[in-house]
């Protein structure tokens, strides 16, 4: 759905009064009305306005597919222009409701051990197809009677390369009028674009920033994370430092184990060393098998160990839950070329 003064505009310029506009927008996102048919406060003059020239919708479901636990719905979307993207719904325990939005239509950036680099780059995602893909799940959760709480922009594509649409969707997602939802309940992760976490911290401060890191040193890094080349450790580690003191926000550093890679007892001091002083949180990340050859997750045993020398260092530490890794639907596995056959 596009954004209210867009609305507005668009409205004005085909002689409809603007305050059509919040209506549609209050049917939309309070009522959870997806059909202009419906919205019985449209006279039905501006009903076939909308019908000719308005989807509600930018995005158009394909294919859902629910894991076995029932916690992790991954939704398959078309673009008007035939491009596909994916998108998770996460139940957790405590009743919170996650969603996993896409930025970009598969990521320049090539990460060895993504899927979703691995299909190359089509093009970026426009505001309104980031946050139609909310309003979809927001849509479906309201038959429980609940509500997304938390977005996470850990899908598709590299949110910082994105970094205008990114904002506007962030912006929208946080409005009243729409979703209303916490700017303190959205996370970014980034692979770790330098201007634009700069940016950021003037942007968004209030929004959770995480990065991902995935080693301790340039060598292992630019091995695995091309993107490493252009922004190296050093200088990440002092844009990091800017951006806490700036936004006193704790940064979220992002670490997936990879066996034989950035594994070891001496990559856990390395890193211990790296974030020394910051105020930061350390997610470790198991492996979601992508299909690249030699790669392999590292073994609980050796993630806990890791940990352990984390917490020794006084770095906190958590291991991440990976929901929906029966549905490819955990961090690294969205290819936009889901194969289920549910929907
Ligand atoms: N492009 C952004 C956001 C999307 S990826 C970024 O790279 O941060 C979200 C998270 O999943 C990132 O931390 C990413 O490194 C991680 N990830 C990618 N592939 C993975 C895989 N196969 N297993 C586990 N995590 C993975
Ligand atoms: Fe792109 Fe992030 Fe995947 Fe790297 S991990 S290829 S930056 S989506």
């Amino acid at each position: 759905m596009i954004e209210l003064n867009e609305l507005r505009t668009l409205l004005v310029e085909n002689g409809i009064p603007s305050y059509r506009a919040n209506q549609v927008m209050h049917a939309v996102y309070k009522e959870g009305k997806i059909n202009y048919s419906n919205m019985t406060v449209l006279p039905s003059f501006v009903k076939e306005f909308f019908e000719m020239n308005l989807p509600i919708f930018s995005i158009e479901k394909v294919r859902e597919s629910i894991s076995s636990s029932g916690n992790t719905h991954k939704t398959l979307f078309r673009l008007h222009d035939g491009k596909k993207i994916e998108a998770v719904l996460m139940r957790f325990k405590d009743g919170r409701k996650t969603v996993c939005v896409s930025s970009q239509v598969g990521c320049t950036l090539k990460c060895k051990f993504c899927a979703t680099g691995k299909g190359g780059f089509k093009r970026n995602l426009t505001y309104e197809e980031i946050t139609d893909q909310v309003l979809y799940f927001q849509n479906l959760l309201k038959d429980e009677d609940s509500h997304v709480g938390n977005v996470v922009f850990m899908g598709m594509g590299e949110p910082f390369l994105n970094y205008d649409n990114v904002i506007k969707s962030i912006s929208i997602l946080n409005d009243p009028i729409t979703f209303n939802i916490g700017l303190r309940n959205i996370t970014v992760s980034t692979s770790g674009i330098i201007p634009q976490i700069k940016q950021f911290a003037d942007d968004a401060r209030q929004v959770k920033l995480a990065i991902s890191l995935h080693a301790p040193n340039d060598k292992i890094r630019t091995s695995i994370m091309p993107i490493a080349k252009k922004y190296p450790l050093k200088e990440l580690m002092l844009t990091c430092k800017e951006y806490t003191e700036k936004t006193h926000r704790r940064i979220s550093y992002e670490y997936v184990m990879l066996r034989g890679i950035n594994d070891s007892d001496s990559n856990a001091h390395e890193l211990s060393k790296l974030l020394h002083e910051q105020l930061c949180h350390v997610n470790l990340i198991p492996y979601n098998e992508t299909n690249v050859k030699g790669m392999k997750g590292s073994t609980k045993n050796r993630t806990e160990q890791f940990k352990k020398i984390l917490e020794l260092h006084k770095i906190p530490v958590t291991v991440r839950i990976s929901l929906g890794k029966d549905i490819k639907a955990a961090c690294g596995q969205l290819a936009g070329k889901s194969s289920c056959n549910l929907g």
